[in-house]
């Protein structure tokens, strides 16, 4: 007697009706990263991001009236003028991250909580900080109904951080500044790692690595060009 194949949504993250679209999706951002393995560095992520992807239910995050797209390599639109991230960006982000385990980590721009979650679901601590309020309170929420008991969303300007929960073994930041804000260099540990979209001379962005070595020093490296919403606030 020959066993039955497993269903379609049996894998982690199912039976929630849209796993398989969810490993298509994790396959195409292998070939992506295959594709831009030069400007990674990598030809391939930590396996455990790739868990994480698998894992978390893209479908939750995006406008109901646009769920069908959920699980395409795009970003889309969120309401309020922002914006959910490509799923590729994403990944190389958490993957740029190199998260020890049981890490803290600083996210400045909530947006839908998608990142949020991919980074709880890989064991971190998230301290996420987004200041649109109507879109804070609604993600808060959601993160709530679904379960992420280590994020935490706090309403305000991330360009100040979160100096209470510093230092961060990570620090992610999902829209473009000019230049980094020293307070989110201050709240990085020695031997952390920031993420983040910088404006260049002209109209384009990269993605820059920050790294803080043991004694404080920083160096930086440009990963690849993207688009990201700009960094509002304040300062
Ligand atoms: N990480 C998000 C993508 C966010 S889009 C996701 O996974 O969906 C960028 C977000 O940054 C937007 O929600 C925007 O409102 C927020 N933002 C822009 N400037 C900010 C600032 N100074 N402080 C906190 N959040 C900010």
């Amino acid at each position: 007697m020959t066993s039955a194949p497993p269903a379609v949504d049996d894998v982690p993250g199912g039976p929630d009706g849209h796993a398989a679209e969810r490993s298509a999706l994790v396959r195409e951002i292998e070939s992506e990263v295959r594709a831009t393995s030069q400007d990674l560095g990598k030809c391939a992520l930590d396996p455990r991001v790739i868990a994480a992807l698998d894992q978390v239910l893209r479908h939750e995050f995006v406008p109901e009236d646009l769920r069908e797209l959920a699980y395409l390599d795009r970003p889309l639109p969120i309401g309020h003028d922002q914006t959910i991230s490509q799923p590729y960006i994403v990944a190389i982000m958490t993957d740029l991250l190199a998260l020890p385990p049981g890490a803290r980590v600083l996210e400045v721009g909530t947006g839908s909580g998608y990142q949020a979650a991919v980074l709880a679901t890989l064991g971190a601590e998230v301290y996420s900080v987004e200041i649109v309020e109507p879109l804070g309170l609604q993600v808060k929420a959601l993160l709530g109904k679904l379960g992420y008991a280590n994020v935490h969303v706090r309403i305000g300007d991330g360009y100040a951080g979160w100096p209470e929960a510093a230092p961060f073994d990570g620090i992610i930041v999902t829209a473009a500044a000019p230049a980094v804000p020293p307070p989110l260099i201050e709240q990085l540990r020695p031997g952390g790692r920031m993420v983040i979209p910088l404006k260049d001379q002209r109209f384009g962005q990269n993605l820059v690595l920050i790294e803080k070595d043991a004694a404080g020093g920083i160096s930086q490296r440009e990963v690849l060009p993207v688009v990201f919403v700009p960094l509002t606030g304040g300062r």
